[in-house]
């Protein structure tokens, strides 16, 4: 089955997912490395989402319009708008799942919970992501696991090099 969806709109929502996740778990289990107390781990981890979401949504909109200002042949037909609310909601509702954990869990725990359901949740966007363009939709799991993973391998080591 596949789902009828403008390609801008699916590269909104999949990039905010994907960056919502990773980098949400990177700045959490960073932050949770150097402070003890839960609140400020929460607080911190949702400023820096709600920031790092307006942003994208903001990069997404001034992006598109310039692809939508070079496009002569108009082929271009979705809204800037949607395209920035629909990163913007990607983003956070994503950034979102890791922070999670910390709500319910001591920073120690929460933060290997964490990373499992970031992890997994890439797995389940690359799914769905295969289904929405038609292709093998388990092949597409196991990318967006493997790259995305890489990418908060990589924040997870810095993090802890940099840990004060
Ligand atoms: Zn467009």
């Amino acid at each position: 089955m596949k789902i009828a969806l403008d390609e801008d709109y699916l590269r909104s929502i999949m990039f905010g997912l994907q960056d919502g996740l990773v980098s949400t778990t990177g700045v959490v289990v960073g932050i949770s490395a150097g402070v003890s107390d839960r609140a400020i781990i929460i607080l911190a981890s949702f400023v820096a989402i709600s920031v790092e979401a307006s942003s994208m949504a903001a990069g997404e909109y001034s992006s598109e319009k310039a692809v939508h200002q070079m496009d002569r042949k108009g082929r271009h037909r979705d809204s800037l708008i949607m395209g920035a609310l629909l990163m913007f909601f990607s983003y956070l509702g994503a950034g979102l799942i890791p922070i999670s954990p910390f709500l319910i869990f001591p920073p120690d725990v929460a933060r290997v919970i964490s990373i499992i359901i970031a992890l997994i949740g890439l797995f389940v966007i690359g799914y769905f992501k295969g289904k929405v363009v038609g292709h093998k939709a388990m092949r597409s799991a196991v990318e967006m696991l493997i790259i995305g993973g890489l990418a908060t391998a990589i924040g997870l080591i810095v993090g802890t090099f940099l840990k004060v």
